[in-house]
């Protein structure tokens, strides 16, 4: 079994509900071990005016890393996501943060993902979900990413749906 961290967040539509929905379709092939709180974050980058909500997810799964990217980004794509602008709104974007404590450095697939460090709406939820997980590049805990981020938008606890 390989653990898989994931993070997601949308700016557009029912965003609890999309949240939920996919967890429901993540968990189709994967088994949820912990889950972060919702927070909400201002939109980051771009030209997007709705803030986001974000939620991280730690899972378990029999997929190799290159199955879980393609598993995700359909499921993004049930949600109805349009890739329009880069960093534009969108209804779900999924990212892997972690999978297991590997690095992979493909032209499809980078992780741990090269941005996660620098956002806190990543670093917020994963520091509470995995406080101290290693990161395998920086050789750094969640907790003190989080610290050190100088990211300057704020993260708040938005709902706890379990
Ligand atoms: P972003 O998440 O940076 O806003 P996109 O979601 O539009 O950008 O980017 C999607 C593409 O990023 C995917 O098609 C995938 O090939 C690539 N990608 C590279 N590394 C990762 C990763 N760790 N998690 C998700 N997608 C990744
Ligand atoms: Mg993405």
């Amino acid at each position: 079994m390989h653990q898989v961290v994931l993070g997601l967040g949308g700016n557009m539509g029912d965003r609890l509900s999309l949240l939920k929905n996919a967890r429901k379709l993540l968990t189709q092939q994967m088994s949820l071990e912990k889950e972060s709180l919702i927070y909400q974050t201002a939109a980051w980058g771009g030209e997007s005016k709705t803030p986001y909500l974000n939620q991280v997810l730690v899972l378990t799964t029999n997929l190799d890393a290159i199955d879980c990217l393609d598993f995700i980004l359909n499921i993004e794509n049930q949600l109805g996501r349009e890739r329009v602008i880069k960093w534009g709104d969108r209804t779900m974007d999924i990212d892997i943060l972690y999978y297991d404590y590997e690095i992979i450095n493909t032209e499809r697939l980078k992780v741990p993902h090269p941005y996660m460090v620098d956002r806190n709406f990543v670093l917020v939820p994963l520091a509470e979900v995995l406080p101290d997980f290693v990161h395998p590049q920086m050789g750094k805990s969640s907790m003190v990413l989080r610290e050190e981020c100088e990211d300057s938008l704020k993260v708040k606890p938005w709902c706890d749906i379990s």
